[in-house]
């Protein structure tokens, strides 16, 4: 069983956390690493770890009795979605009435789930969202630290240009470019030159084989491959998978006890019990974060926290879309499942949008261009705490979706005049175009700065940090893991220097 009482503890495994532990070991500091998913090292019976999107199974979703797809239909059928047992799967999608939240559950958090889109936020967009934080550090040092310990590498532009696996990139980029719109090629931390292989048939497909939402087999960089090995390679760090936070107690001496739920894989309760800690770091994630903290205020587990803490909430302006193409512009059948390309109309003045091109890993031809529009949406939501369900909640409004709507709007309407086309009605369950009641980008509810000093120490709770996507003021303009990795280590180097004497 995990220790029961340690130096410092980190709740989660994503990458705030995955940075926190590793810097921690490093320092030798004894660590727990307290992750509610699953480590997902097992093959299941078919020789695999994860499932695929088209035929997921029990693995894919986390404790739901069917899968919970982005693209809801197709054609209005439901293909895309399964019934399943309950499990600790690998991707949540937890639900706040308008809005929903995509999360990655197990040891490496959103990294297993995610499109492994790594990118850096333009400097002038970052300096403005946190005009505290030394943007020269930043770009100089913390940026380039992240790619490095990521594993984040570049498509091989002339393999682009000929494979098969991006027609569906290389037509959405004709199709920007008549409309007179910028591409730009994506960093990854999936290997490139693994997926070179899978379209040549020398290795077992995974990106190209229809993986991506539900974790993939093959070919990415996740973070238990990266930062969590690393951390656990000091010798000094515990990783406890399947151990869920539950409360944060600060006791008047300073420790901070927390209520550790552990269960197995089908959910059965195995112990509840205490660890405690005089040093806890946080990195559940926006929402998890967001959730533990609030409630331990509003229920006075916490003395000292301020309002600032579940404020600043955004959705990075996600919005989501579908194309439909003339019959002679195929998208072609074999789509790689990772992102290569994006349209940067981001020095929009008025709606400005990074808008990454997406596949549809159907397996067929579908005529569909799919994009994830970033946007820069300046509503914001805010957690309260319900006594009713003893559980801290998301409030957001359908309303404040539009500015996102409304951007990408206007940019897919410039791509659709030139091109003679029309947008999909027929992709997310209803006959909308613009699907914007969930994000894959959660961000804010515990602003740096703001619930925290300039370095994620939560104000009024010494011996607290933030480490993760919640310290982020609910956008980045683009997508948001190297910006959370990047601070996290900005942070932690502080921490240690000042608070570990
Ligand atoms: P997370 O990575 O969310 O990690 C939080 C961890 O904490 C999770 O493992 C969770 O299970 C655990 N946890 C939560 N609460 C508790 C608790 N109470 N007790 C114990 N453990 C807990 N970003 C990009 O930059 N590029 C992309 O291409 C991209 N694609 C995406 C695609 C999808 C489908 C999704 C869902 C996200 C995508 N993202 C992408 C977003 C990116 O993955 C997140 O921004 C990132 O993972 C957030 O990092 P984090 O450290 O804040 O927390």
């Amino acid at each position: 069983g995990a220790p029961r009482r340690v130096p410092a503890v980190v709740v989660g495994s994503g990458y705030g956390s995955a940075v926190t532990a590793l810097r921690l070991g490093e320092a030798g500091v004894e660590t727990l690493v307290l992750e509610m998913g699953q480590l997902w090292n097992q093959p299941g019976p078919d020789g695999k770890v994860f499932s695929g999107m088209l035929n997921p199974d029990r693995r894919s979703t986390w404790f739901k009795d069917r899968t919970e797809a982005p693209l809801a239909s197709f054609l209005w059928l439901d293909l895309a979605n399964r019934d399943i047992p309950r499990y600790a799967g690998v991707l949540d999608r937890v639900h706040f009435g308008d809005m929903s939240v995509y999360l990655g559950r197990g040891v490496g958090g959103g990294s297993l789930v995610n499109g492994a889109m790594a990118v850096v936020p333009k400097r002038d967009y970052f300096e403005e969202i946190l005009p505290n934080v030394d943007a020269d550090a930043m770009y100089g040092t913390y940026f380039p630290r992240a790619r490095a310990m990521l594993g984040v590498n570049e498509v091989d532009q002339a393999w682009f240009e000929e494979c098969d696996s991006y027609q569906y990139a290389r037509l959405s980029r004709r199709h920007a470019q008549r409309a007179g719109l910028g591409t730009a090629f994506v960093p990854s931390t999936y290997d490139f030159a693994y997926m070179q292989q899978e379209e040549a048939g020398t290795a077992p497909r995974s990106a190209l084989g229809s993986e991506v939402i539900y974790g993939n087999n093959h070919g990415k960089r996740s973070l238990d491959k990266s930062y969590l090995a690393a951390a656990v390679g000091t010798g000094k760090v515990t990783i406890a998978p399947l151990h869920e936070v539950r409360e944060v107690e600060r006791r008047a001496d300073g420790t901070f006890v927390l209520t550790v739920r552990r269960i197995d894989p089908e959910g059965a309760e195995l112990e509840v019990f205490a660890v405690e800690t005089p040093r806890l770091f946080l990195g559940a994630g926006s929402v998890g974060t967001t959730q533990l903290l609030v409630r331990a205020r509003e229920t006075g587990t916490l003395p000292g926290l301020g309002e600032a803490v579940g404020q600043g909430w955004g959705t990075n302006g996600n919005v989501m879309l579908g194309r439909a193409n003339h019959l002679w512009d195929t998208t072609g059948s074999l789509q790689a499942g990772m992102p290569a390309l994006g349209i940067d109309n981001w020095a929009d003045p008025v709606h400005p949008v990074f808008a990454e091109i997406a596949p549809v890993p159907a397996g067929i031809e579908t005529w569909a261009s799919l994009y994830l529009a970033i946007t820069r949406n300046p509503e914001r939501g805010h957690f309260t705490y319900d006594a009713a369900t003893d559980r801290a909640v998301l409030n957001w409004t359908a309303a404040q979706g539009q500015p996102s709507i409304d951007a990408a709007k206007a940019l897919f309407d410039r791509v659709n005049d030139a091109n003679g086309t029309i947008y999909r009605h027929d992709l997310f369950g209803d006959t909308r175009a613009f699907e914007n009641r969930f994000t894959y980008h959660p961000l804010g509810g515990c602003v740096l700065g703001a619930a925290t000093d300039d370095h994620g120490r939560v104000k009024g709770v010494p011996g607290l940090y933030v480490t993760d996507g919640s310290l982020i003021p609910g956008s980045t303009g683009v997508n948001p893991f190297v910006t959370i990795t990047a601070l996290a280590e900005r942070n932690v180097e502080d921490v240690l220097a000042r608070d570990f004497g």
